[in-house]
């Protein structure tokens, strides 16, 4: 009896671990992905978000309830201060490659993103920011560019992409008419309203938007960059509500999805030491990171990853009473610094963002949860020239 009582708890455990490593290999646990990158975005940066809240140093953040945190080394191949573009390259693609190139390696050879890969498991994509859609971090994302700096091309590659949902400032690079916000006859826009695309210009058509399965959607809110949170226009979103507006399109696909969210920004209010301008476009980034939690905590497979491209302005706090009545900072520089980078996880596989990651590590794990196989990759054909 007993013999026979113990091959049976042996041939459960047996089944138990074969079931259990068939379920393990079965459905890629992260089915939607929102990566949220604030540009510049570094710890100080965040600290001082926290101590402008009512409760000074002892107010929290939605950033502050994330469970996974982890530090990101940001350096590109050229400089230890990484631009925006060589960044996003490393974020989009695996590859660490030179200032100034949008997925391209210092040699020109096209190399691929994530978000394309995604695209092309059946998930639908989309992009919002507060800068034009065509500047480096979104573009690096959906293009192969030598320079950051060809926005027209850009523009016409990022259509291209049948991405589901565009959001952002750039109107002008589409060819639409600042006064009528009506596309100009042959711009970019008409190609994209002929290729199926709904165009919105303003924040009432953003939160009136009717939702309808496959929608595609390019909203466009200002000519250039999006303004600052604290003087944002009332026709502009915010880009929490961008961030609604695109998980709302975005969640319909059964497959999942792969969103970038980008508080782009804190960078340029870094870049010029405008410390209000920073606190109010991190805090706004924040309320995004906010919506991305409700999102993930209501639909389980959805993996939230915030991090920053690299540090700017070498922002410190010095001194101060933690009510935060008093605050003593300071500015190293008016540009991007070398320092290293948070990451913060919340989801299925959120515990592979802990610990010191390459910058070029992050797009990896996300891939390896996401089920993909072969990335990072190059692209063989259309390597671009190198000069
Ligand atoms: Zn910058």
């Amino acid at each position: 009896m007993r013999t026979g009582f113990k091959r049976y708890i042996r041939l459960f455990c047996v089944l138990g671990m074969i079931f259990l490593s068939a379920s393990a290999r079965a459905e890629p646990a992260v089915k939607n992905v929102i990566l949220m990158i604030g540009d510049g975005m570094g710890i100080n940066h965040i600290t001082a978000a926290r101590i402008s809240l009512e409760h000074g140093a002892y107010s929290r953040l939605n950033l502050d309830t994330m469970p996974y945190t982890g530090f990101s080394i940001t350096f590109s191949n050229s400089s230890l201060a990484t631009d925006s573009a060589a960044a996003a390259t490393a974020l989009a693609t695996g590859f660490r490659t030179d200032n100034g190139r949008l997925a391209t390696l210092p040699d020109g050879t096209f190399v691929q993103s994530i978000m394309l890969k995604a695209k092309e498991q059946g998930r639908s994509t989309g992009i919002a920011a507060t800068v034009s859609i065509t500047d480096a971090t979104p573009s690096a994302f959906l293009v192969n560019a030598d320079s950051r700096a060809l926005e027209r091309t850009i523009a016409e590659d990022i259509l291209k992409t049948q991405t589901d949902v565009l959001l952002g400032g750039g109107a002008d690079a589409f060819g639409i008419n600042p006064f009528t916000r009506e596309p100009r006859a042959r711009s970019l826009m008409n190609e994209a309203l002929a290729a199926g695309y709904t165009y919105i210009y303003d924040r009432d058509g953003l939160i009136n938007l009717e939702i309808t399965p496959d929608l595609k959607l390019i909203g466009l809110f200002m000519g250039g960059n999006m303004s600052f949170e604290i003087t944002r226009f009332p026709t502009e979103p915010s880009i929490a509500e961008m961030t609604m507006g695109a998980l709302q399109v975005l969640g319909q696909n059964p497959q999942g999805f792969f969103l970038l969210v980008e508080g782009s920004r804190i960078d340029l209010a870094a870049h010029s030491n405008s410390t209000a301008e920073m606190v109010g476009d991190l805090l706004a980034f924040d309320q995004a990171v906010g919506v991305a939690l409700d999102y993930a905590q209501k639909h389980p497979g959805t993996l939230v990853v915030v991090t920053a491209d690299h540090e700017t302005g070498g922002f410190g706090i010095r001194s101060g009473d933690p009510s935060g009545e008093r605050v003593n900072y300071g500015w190293l520089s008016t540009a991007h610094t070398g320092a290293m980078v948070p990451i913060y996880a919340f989801g299925p596989g959120a515990d592979r963002f802990t610990g010191t990651l390459d910058i070029t590590e992050i797009s990896v794990r996300i891939a390896e949860l996401m089920g993909m196989s072969g990335f990072p990759a190059v692209i063989d054909t259309g390597s671009s020239d190198s000069q």
